[in-house]
Protein backbone atom coordinates (compact mmCIF):
# COMPACT_ATOMS: atom_id res chain seq x y z
CA UNK A 1 0.00 0.00 0.00
CA UNK A 2 1.41 3.70 -0.87
CA UNK A 3 0.96 6.53 1.48
CA UNK A 4 -2.30 7.92 2.08
CA UNK A 5 -4.83 5.74 -0.40
CA UNK A 6 -6.28 3.88 2.70
CA UNK A 7 -9.05 6.53 1.68
CA UNK A 8 -9.94 10.05 2.11
CA UNK A 9 -11.59 11.37 5.64
CA UNK A 10 -13.16 13.99 6.64
CA UNK A 11 -13.36 15.17 10.48
CA UNK A 12 -15.71 17.81 11.84
CA UNK A 13 -14.25 19.85 15.02
CA UNK A 14 -10.59 20.42 16.01
CA UNK A 15 -10.61 20.36 19.74
CA UNK A 16 -9.50 17.08 21.47
CA UNK A 17 -11.07 14.29 19.76
CA UNK A 18 -10.86 15.75 16.28
CA UNK A 19 -7.24 16.15 16.04
CA UNK A 20 -6.45 13.11 18.18
CA UNK A 21 -7.98 11.11 15.09
CA UNK A 22 -6.70 12.92 12.08
CA UNK A 23 -3.17 11.95 14.20
CA UNK A 24 -3.82 8.35 13.90
CA UNK A 25 -5.26 8.06 10.80
CA UNK A 26 -2.22 10.56 8.95
CA UNK A 27 -0.04 7.89 10.66
CA UNK A 28 -2.03 4.69 9.22
CA UNK A 29 -2.19 6.25 5.64
CA UNK A 30 -5.27 8.03 5.44
CA UNK A 31 -6.05 11.26 3.45
CA UNK A 32 -6.91 13.39 6.10
CA UNK A 33 -8.76 16.54 6.21
CA UNK A 34 -10.39 18.79 9.25
CA UNK A 35 -12.56 21.24 9.06
CA UNK A 36 -13.19 23.74 12.51
CA UNK A 37 -16.24 25.99 12.61
CA UNK A 38 -14.09 28.90 14.86
CA UNK A 39 -11.71 30.95 12.85
CA UNK A 40 -9.23 29.25 14.54
CA UNK A 41 -7.67 26.44 17.27
CA UNK A 42 -10.17 27.25 20.26
CA UNK A 43 -8.58 29.09 23.46
CA UNK A 44 -9.92 28.22 26.98
CA UNK A 45 -11.35 25.69 29.26
CA UNK A 46 -9.58 24.75 32.27
CA UNK A 47 -7.22 21.30 32.48
CA UNK A 48 -8.17 18.10 31.62
CA UNK A 49 -7.47 14.81 33.25
CA UNK A 50 -5.83 12.25 30.97
CA UNK A 51 -6.03 8.93 33.23
CA UNK A 52 -5.13 5.05 32.69
CA UNK A 53 -5.52 4.22 28.85
CA UNK A 54 -5.59 7.86 28.03
CA UNK A 55 -2.10 7.71 29.63
CA UNK A 56 -1.59 5.01 27.82
CA UNK A 57 -2.88 7.24 24.23
CA UNK A 58 -0.78 9.80 25.03
CA UNK A 59 2.53 7.79 25.15
CA UNK A 60 2.20 5.44 21.95
CA UNK A 61 1.95 9.39 20.48
CA UNK A 62 4.98 10.30 21.94
CA UNK A 63 3.64 13.57 23.16
CA UNK A 64 4.05 12.82 27.02
CA UNK A 65 7.62 15.33 27.79
CA UNK A 66 5.59 17.72 26.06
CA UNK A 67 2.63 17.12 27.97
CA UNK A 68 4.76 17.05 31.55
CA UNK A 69 5.77 20.95 31.11
CA UNK A 70 1.64 21.73 31.34
CA UNK A 71 0.70 19.55 33.78
CA UNK A 72 -1.42 20.84 36.81
CA UNK A 73 -0.19 19.88 39.53
CA UNK A 74 -3.36 20.09 41.99
CA UNK A 75 -2.39 19.52 45.51
CA UNK A 76 -5.61 20.25 47.18
CA UNK A 77 -9.06 21.24 47.00
CA UNK A 78 -10.71 23.69 49.47
CA UNK A 79 -14.30 23.99 50.34
CA UNK A 80 -15.60 27.22 51.26
CA UNK A 81 -18.94 28.03 52.71
CA UNK A 82 -21.16 31.04 51.71
CA UNK A 83 -19.13 33.65 53.55
CA UNK A 84 -15.48 32.15 52.61
CA UNK A 85 -14.54 30.30 55.46
CA UNK A 86 -12.97 27.11 54.53
CA UNK A 87 -15.19 24.11 55.47
CA UNK A 88 -13.10 20.84 54.45
CA UNK A 89 -9.42 20.25 52.83
CA UNK A 90 -9.11 17.56 50.34
CA UNK A 91 -6.40 15.85 48.13
CA UNK A 92 -7.92 15.88 44.51
CA UNK A 93 -7.42 12.45 43.95
CA UNK A 94 -10.02 11.69 46.56
CA UNK A 95 -12.32 12.95 44.94
CA UNK A 96 -11.49 12.24 41.01
CA UNK A 97 -9.86 8.65 41.39
CA UNK A 98 -6.93 9.49 39.94
CA UNK A 99 -3.37 8.37 40.67
CA UNK A 100 -0.91 10.59 41.59
CA UNK A 101 2.31 10.70 39.52
CA UNK A 102 0.42 8.44 36.80
CA UNK A 103 -2.10 10.82 35.53
CA UNK A 104 -2.16 14.56 34.23
CA UNK A 105 -3.99 17.15 34.38
CA UNK A 106 -3.52 19.41 31.35
CA UNK A 107 -5.44 22.25 30.04
CA UNK A 108 -7.68 21.86 27.19
CA UNK A 109 -6.13 24.50 25.05
CA UNK A 110 -2.53 22.71 25.37
CA UNK A 111 -3.25 19.42 24.51
CA UNK A 112 -5.19 20.53 21.69
CA UNK A 113 -2.32 22.23 21.08
CA UNK A 114 0.57 19.54 21.69
CA UNK A 115 -1.12 16.70 19.58
CA UNK A 116 -1.97 19.45 16.62
CA UNK A 117 1.48 20.46 16.98
CA UNK A 118 2.67 16.62 16.60
CA UNK A 119 0.40 16.26 13.38
CA UNK A 120 1.93 15.19 10.49
CA UNK A 121 2.09 17.68 7.96
CA UNK A 122 0.05 16.44 5.38
CA UNK A 123 -3.36 17.06 7.57
CA UNK A 124 -5.35 19.71 5.97
CA UNK A 125 -7.35 21.91 8.06
CA UNK A 126 -9.94 24.04 6.78
CA UNK A 127 -10.81 26.77 9.70
CA UNK A 128 -14.39 29.38 9.81
CA UNK A 129 -16.45 26.74 7.93
CA UNK A 130 -18.51 23.46 9.00
CA UNK A 131 -20.49 20.99 7.04
CA UNK A 132 -24.26 21.71 6.07
CA UNK A 133 -25.22 18.28 4.36
CA UNK A 134 -24.16 15.11 4.04
CA UNK A 135 -25.64 12.64 0.97
CA UNK A 136 -24.06 8.91 0.99
CA UNK A 137 -24.08 6.35 -1.39
CA UNK A 138 -22.50 2.85 -2.11
CA UNK A 139 -18.76 4.10 -2.74
CA UNK A 140 -18.74 7.80 -0.63
CA UNK A 141 -19.91 10.35 1.10
CA UNK A 142 -20.56 13.65 -0.65
CA UNK A 143 -20.27 16.98 1.50
CA UNK A 144 -21.39 20.03 1.26
CA UNK A 145 -20.38 22.80 3.71
CA UNK A 146 -22.12 26.03 4.75
CA UNK A 147 -19.32 28.38 2.37
CA UNK A 148 -21.28 26.26 -0.18
CA UNK A 149 -18.44 23.97 -1.13
CA UNK A 150 -18.27 20.64 -2.06
CA UNK A 151 -16.34 18.16 -1.64
CA UNK A 152 -16.51 14.11 -1.56
CA UNK A 153 -14.86 11.59 1.30
CA UNK A 154 -14.62 7.79 1.98
CA UNK A 155 -15.54 8.42 5.97
CA UNK A 156 -17.24 11.42 7.97
CA UNK A 157 -16.08 11.48 11.21
CA UNK A 158 -18.31 14.07 13.63
CA UNK A 159 -15.89 15.16 16.26
CA UNK A 160 -17.64 18.32 17.01
CA UNK A 161 -18.52 18.08 20.62
CA UNK A 162 -21.69 17.23 22.46
CA UNK A 163 -23.97 19.66 20.16
CA UNK A 164 -22.37 18.19 17.30
CA UNK A 165 -23.68 18.93 13.82
CA UNK A 166 -22.76 15.97 12.46
CA UNK A 167 -24.83 14.44 14.64
CA UNK A 168 -27.87 16.30 14.07
CA UNK A 169 -27.27 16.06 10.03
CA UNK A 170 -27.36 12.03 10.15
CA UNK A 171 -28.15 10.13 13.33
CA UNK A 172 -30.01 12.60 15.47
CA UNK A 173 -31.76 15.14 14.18
CA UNK A 174 -34.10 15.94 16.83
CA UNK A 175 -30.96 15.82 19.88
CA UNK A 176 -32.80 13.48 21.62
CA UNK A 177 -29.42 11.74 22.66
CA UNK A 178 -28.88 14.90 24.63
CA UNK A 179 -30.04 14.30 28.24
CA UNK A 180 -30.12 17.33 30.60
CA UNK A 181 -28.03 17.35 34.12
CA UNK A 182 -29.51 20.45 35.87
CA UNK A 183 -27.04 22.62 36.12
CA UNK A 184 -26.23 25.58 33.71
CA UNK A 185 -22.27 27.04 33.45
CA UNK A 186 -19.63 29.44 32.32
CA UNK A 187 -16.17 29.14 32.38
CA UNK A 188 -13.23 31.64 31.67
CA UNK A 189 -9.94 32.97 31.92
CA UNK A 190 -8.86 35.39 34.72
CA UNK A 191 -5.35 37.05 35.78
CA UNK A 192 -4.67 35.11 39.01
CA UNK A 193 -5.75 37.92 41.19
CA UNK A 194 -6.49 35.49 43.99
CA UNK A 195 -3.19 33.62 43.42
CA UNK A 196 -5.08 30.35 43.93
CA UNK A 197 -1.56 27.97 42.75
CA UNK A 198 -1.43 24.32 43.14
CA UNK A 199 -5.56 24.33 44.48
CA UNK A 200 -8.70 24.77 43.49
CA UNK A 201 -11.11 26.48 45.47
CA UNK A 202 -15.03 25.82 45.51
CA UNK A 203 -17.47 28.21 46.99
CA UNK A 204 -20.92 26.31 47.46
CA UNK A 205 -24.30 27.08 48.52
CA UNK A 206 -26.96 24.86 47.68
CA UNK A 207 -27.02 24.44 44.10
CA UNK A 208 -24.80 27.39 42.93
CA UNK A 209 -21.00 27.24 42.78
CA UNK A 210 -17.93 29.50 42.18
CA UNK A 211 -14.68 27.76 41.51
CA UNK A 212 -11.14 28.80 41.05
CA UNK A 213 -8.83 26.75 38.99
CA UNK A 214 -4.89 26.65 39.10
CA UNK A 215 -3.10 26.57 35.79
CA UNK A 216 0.32 25.69 34.75
CA UNK A 217 0.91 29.45 34.41
CA UNK A 218 1.06 30.98 37.59
CA UNK A 219 -0.62 34.56 36.34
CA UNK A 220 -3.30 33.02 35.12
CA UNK A 221 -6.49 30.81 36.54
CA UNK A 222 -9.88 29.50 35.55
CA UNK A 223 -13.05 30.68 36.81
CA UNK A 224 -16.28 28.29 37.00
CA UNK A 225 -19.91 29.52 37.65
CA UNK A 226 -22.73 27.22 38.28
CA UNK A 227 -26.39 27.17 38.67
CA UNK A 228 -28.88 24.29 39.43
CA UNK A 229 -32.19 24.90 37.61
CA UNK A 230 -34.79 22.52 36.08
CA UNK A 231 -35.63 24.75 33.04
CA UNK A 232 -32.25 25.98 31.48
CA UNK A 233 -32.64 29.47 30.09
CA UNK A 234 -30.91 28.43 26.85
CA UNK A 235 -32.64 31.65 24.84
CA UNK A 236 -30.62 33.70 27.69
CA UNK A 237 -27.36 31.90 26.52
CA UNK A 238 -27.07 32.25 23.01
CA UNK A 239 -24.11 35.03 23.46
CA UNK A 240 -21.30 36.40 25.50
CA UNK A 241 -23.41 39.36 26.44
CA UNK A 242 -26.97 37.98 27.32
CA UNK A 243 -24.56 35.28 29.41
CA UNK A 244 -22.97 37.89 31.30
CA UNK A 245 -26.47 38.94 31.66
CA UNK A 246 -27.76 35.91 33.06
CA UNK A 247 -24.87 34.90 35.56
CA UNK A 248 -25.32 38.61 37.20
CA UNK A 249 -28.34 38.54 37.49
CA UNK A 250 -28.07 34.54 39.18
CA UNK A 251 -25.25 35.23 41.14
CA UNK A 252 -26.04 39.03 42.19
CA UNK A 253 -25.72 39.46 46.42
CA UNK A 254 -23.44 36.72 47.07
CA UNK A 255 -20.14 37.37 49.47
CA UNK A 256 -17.25 35.86 49.45
CA UNK A 257 -14.97 36.65 45.67
CA UNK A 258 -18.24 36.15 43.74
CA UNK A 259 -18.76 40.00 43.00
CA UNK A 260 -15.46 40.77 41.83
CA UNK A 261 -15.87 36.71 39.47
CA UNK A 262 -18.26 38.42 37.72
CA UNK A 263 -17.01 41.89 36.80
CA UNK A 264 -13.92 39.36 35.50
CA UNK A 265 -15.99 37.14 33.84
CA UNK A 266 -17.54 40.31 31.97
CA UNK A 267 -13.54 41.11 31.08
CA UNK A 268 -12.55 37.72 29.92
CA UNK A 269 -12.42 37.09 26.26
CA UNK A 270 -13.11 33.27 26.69
CA UNK A 271 -16.09 32.31 27.78
CA UNK A 272 -17.35 29.04 27.45
CA UNK A 273 -21.12 28.21 28.65
CA UNK A 274 -23.81 25.72 28.10
CA UNK A 275 -26.68 23.39 29.98
CA UNK A 276 -24.65 20.19 31.59
CA UNK A 277 -26.01 17.31 29.27
CA UNK A 278 -24.20 14.10 28.73
CA UNK A 279 -24.48 12.29 25.16
CA UNK A 280 -26.79 8.86 25.38
CA UNK A 281 -26.87 7.83 22.04
CA UNK A 282 -28.27 4.14 20.71
CA UNK A 283 -26.10 4.61 17.68
CA UNK A 284 -22.59 6.06 16.96
CA UNK A 285 -22.48 5.32 13.34
CA UNK A 286 -24.74 5.39 10.26
CA UNK A 287 -23.30 4.22 6.67
CA UNK A 288 -19.90 6.48 6.18
CA UNK A 289 -20.59 8.36 9.24
CA UNK A 290 -19.49 8.02 12.65
CA UNK A 291 -18.84 9.99 15.67
CA UNK A 292 -15.93 10.65 18.23
CA UNK A 293 -15.50 12.04 21.46
CA UNK A 294 -18.07 14.36 23.25
CA UNK A 295 -20.57 14.38 19.65
CA UNK A 296 -20.99 10.37 20.52
CA UNK A 297 -20.79 9.75 24.27
CA UNK A 298 -20.04 13.47 26.10
CA UNK A 299 -20.04 12.48 29.63
CA UNK A 300 -20.62 15.45 31.28
CA UNK A 301 -17.61 17.68 32.94
CA UNK A 302 -18.83 16.00 35.83
CA UNK A 303 -17.32 12.66 35.47
CA UNK A 304 -13.94 14.79 34.85
CA UNK A 305 -13.38 11.73 31.89
CA UNK A 306 -14.23 14.03 28.69
CA UNK A 307 -10.95 14.58 27.56
CA UNK A 308 -9.60 10.87 28.51
CA UNK A 309 -12.66 9.01 26.80
CA UNK A 310 -12.05 11.54 23.81
CA UNK A 311 -8.32 10.68 23.61
CA UNK A 312 -9.20 6.47 23.97
CA UNK A 313 -11.85 6.79 21.75
CA UNK A 314 -10.25 8.32 18.45
CA UNK A 315 -7.37 6.12 19.00
CA UNK A 316 -9.92 2.86 19.38
CA UNK A 317 -11.70 4.00 16.32
CA UNK A 318 -8.53 4.59 14.21
CA UNK A 319 -6.74 1.38 15.63
CA UNK A 320 -10.35 -0.16 14.04
CA UNK A 321 -10.34 1.52 11.00
CA UNK A 322 -7.00 0.01 10.21
CA UNK A 323 -7.13 -3.58 11.07
CA UNK A 324 -10.33 -4.05 9.83
CA UNK A 325 -11.62 -4.90 6.34
CA UNK A 326 -14.53 -2.36 6.08
CA UNK A 327 -15.59 0.88 7.91
CA UNK A 328 -19.07 -1.00 8.94
CA UNK A 329 -16.66 -3.85 10.46
CA UNK A 330 -14.42 -1.25 12.27
CA UNK A 331 -17.64 1.27 13.51
CA UNK A 332 -18.99 -1.93 14.94
CA UNK A 333 -16.03 -2.93 16.86
CA UNK A 334 -15.06 0.41 18.17
CA UNK A 335 -18.76 0.67 19.19
CA UNK A 336 -18.51 -2.91 21.40
CA UNK A 337 -15.21 -1.83 22.42
CA UNK A 338 -15.90 1.57 23.77
CA UNK A 339 -19.52 1.62 25.12
CA UNK A 340 -18.95 -0.33 28.31
CA UNK A 341 -16.04 2.16 28.58
CA UNK A 342 -18.41 4.75 28.50
CA UNK A 343 -20.91 3.47 30.49
CA UNK A 344 -18.87 2.94 33.31
CA UNK A 345 -17.78 6.22 33.50
CA UNK A 346 -20.78 7.46 32.88
CA UNK A 347 -22.24 6.22 36.10
CA UNK A 348 -19.92 8.39 37.76
CA UNK A 349 -21.95 11.05 37.24
CA UNK A 350 -24.78 11.03 39.67
CA UNK A 351 -22.21 10.76 42.84
CA UNK A 352 -19.98 13.72 41.76
CA UNK A 353 -23.06 16.41 41.52
CA UNK A 354 -23.58 14.98 45.01
CA UNK A 355 -20.40 15.57 46.31
CA UNK A 356 -18.98 18.29 43.95
CA UNK A 357 -21.80 20.46 42.74
CA UNK A 358 -24.20 19.71 45.80
CA UNK A 359 -28.27 20.66 44.92
CA UNK A 360 -29.35 21.13 48.39
CA UNK A 361 -27.82 21.88 51.88
CA UNK A 362 -28.41 18.48 52.97
CA UNK A 363 -25.99 17.28 50.10
CA UNK A 364 -23.69 20.15 51.24
CA UNK A 365 -23.43 19.44 55.06
CA UNK A 366 -22.84 15.50 54.05
CA UNK A 367 -19.73 15.97 51.55
CA UNK A 368 -18.25 18.04 54.96
CA UNK A 369 -18.67 15.72 57.16
CA UNK A 370 -16.53 13.49 54.68
CA UNK A 371 -13.62 15.80 54.22
CA UNK A 372 -13.59 16.04 57.25
CA UNK A 373 -13.11 12.70 57.86
CA UNK A 374 -9.25 12.23 59.77
CA UNK A 375 -8.43 9.82 56.48
CA UNK A 376 -9.68 10.02 53.53
CA UNK A 377 -8.35 7.60 50.80
CA UNK A 378 -6.26 9.00 48.06
CA UNK A 379 -6.28 6.44 45.29
CA UNK A 380 -3.26 4.53 44.40
CA UNK A 381 -4.52 2.41 41.68
CA UNK A 382 -7.68 4.80 40.35
CA UNK A 383 -11.06 4.45 39.79
CA UNK A 384 -12.45 1.24 37.91
CA UNK A 385 -14.20 2.85 35.80
CA UNK A 386 -11.23 5.14 34.55
CA UNK A 387 -9.58 1.88 33.64
CA UNK A 388 -12.49 -0.21 32.48
CA UNK A 389 -11.33 -0.86 28.80
CA UNK A 390 -8.48 -3.22 27.24
CA UNK A 391 -7.07 -1.02 24.36
CA UNK A 392 -6.01 -2.40 21.04
CA UNK A 393 -2.84 -1.97 19.77
CA UNK A 394 -1.83 -0.46 16.52
CA UNK A 395 1.48 -1.96 16.82
CA UNK A 396 0.45 -5.02 15.62
CA UNK A 397 -0.89 -3.44 12.10
CA UNK A 398 1.36 -1.42 10.79
C1 LIG B 1 -13.38 26.29 23.98
C2 LIG B 1 -13.70 25.05 24.77
C3 LIG B 1 -13.60 25.10 26.17
C4 LIG B 1 -13.89 23.96 26.91
N1 LIG B 1 -13.81 24.05 28.27
C5 LIG B 1 -14.09 22.97 29.00
C6 LIG B 1 -13.99 23.03 30.42
O1 LIG B 1 -13.63 24.05 30.99
N2 LIG B 1 -14.29 21.91 31.12
C7 LIG B 1 -14.67 20.76 30.52
O2 LIG B 1 -14.94 19.77 31.20
N3 LIG B 1 -14.76 20.67 29.19
C8 LIG B 1 -14.49 21.74 28.42
N4 LIG B 1 -14.59 21.65 27.06
C9 LIG B 1 -15.04 20.38 26.47
C10 LIG B 1 -13.92 19.36 26.42
O3 LIG B 1 -12.93 19.81 25.54
C11 LIG B 1 -14.53 18.06 25.96
O4 LIG B 1 -15.44 17.58 26.94
C12 LIG B 1 -13.59 16.89 25.77
O5 LIG B 1 -12.27 17.25 25.81
C13 LIG B 1 -13.92 16.13 24.49
O6 LIG B 1 -13.49 16.88 23.39
P1 LIG B 1 -14.17 16.84 21.97
O7 LIG B 1 -13.07 17.16 21.02
O8 LIG B 1 -14.95 15.59 21.76
O9 LIG B 1 -15.25 18.01 22.00
P2 LIG B 1 -15.05 19.58 22.18
O10 LIG B 1 -13.86 19.88 22.99
O11 LIG B 1 -16.35 20.14 22.61
O12 LIG B 1 -14.72 20.09 20.70
C14 LIG B 1 -15.63 20.20 19.65
C15 LIG B 1 -14.98 21.03 18.54
O13 LIG B 1 -15.84 21.03 17.42
C16 LIG B 1 -16.00 22.36 16.97
N5 LIG B 1 -17.31 22.43 16.33
C17 LIG B 1 -18.53 22.48 16.90
N6 LIG B 1 -19.48 22.50 15.96
C18 LIG B 1 -18.86 22.47 14.77
C19 LIG B 1 -19.31 22.46 13.44
N7 LIG B 1 -20.60 22.51 13.14
N8 LIG B 1 -18.38 22.40 12.45
C20 LIG B 1 -17.05 22.37 12.72
N9 LIG B 1 -16.57 22.38 13.98
C21 LIG B 1 -17.46 22.42 14.98
C22 LIG B 1 -15.88 23.21 18.21
O14 LIG B 1 -15.55 24.55 17.91
C23 LIG B 1 -14.76 22.48 18.94
O15 LIG B 1 -13.50 22.91 18.50
C24 LIG B 1 -14.30 22.75 26.27
C25 LIG B 1 -14.38 22.70 24.87
C26 LIG B 1 -14.08 23.84 24.11
C27 LIG B 1 -14.19 23.77 22.60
Amino acid sequence: MTPKDRGRVLISGASIAGPALAFWLDRFGYQVTVVERASGPRKGGYAVDLRGPAMEVVLRMGIVPHLKQSHVNVEKVTFLDRYGTAAGVIRPQAVSGGVVGRDLEVPRTALMETVLGAMGAGVEFIYNESIAAIEQDADSAHVTFASGATRTFDLVIGADGVNSTTRKLTIDPAAECLKYLGYCYVGFSIPNVFDVWNENVSWNIPGKAAVLFSTSDRSLANAFLEFHTDNPPYDRMRNDRDVCTLFRQTFAGYGWEVPRLLDLMEQASDLFYDGTTYVDLQNWSQGRVALVGDAAYGPSFFTGQGGSLAMVGAYVLAVELLKSVSHAAAFASYEQTMRPFVLANRALIEPSIAFLHPRTQAEIDHRNDEINQPVIAVGEVGQEAHVSIELPDHRYYV
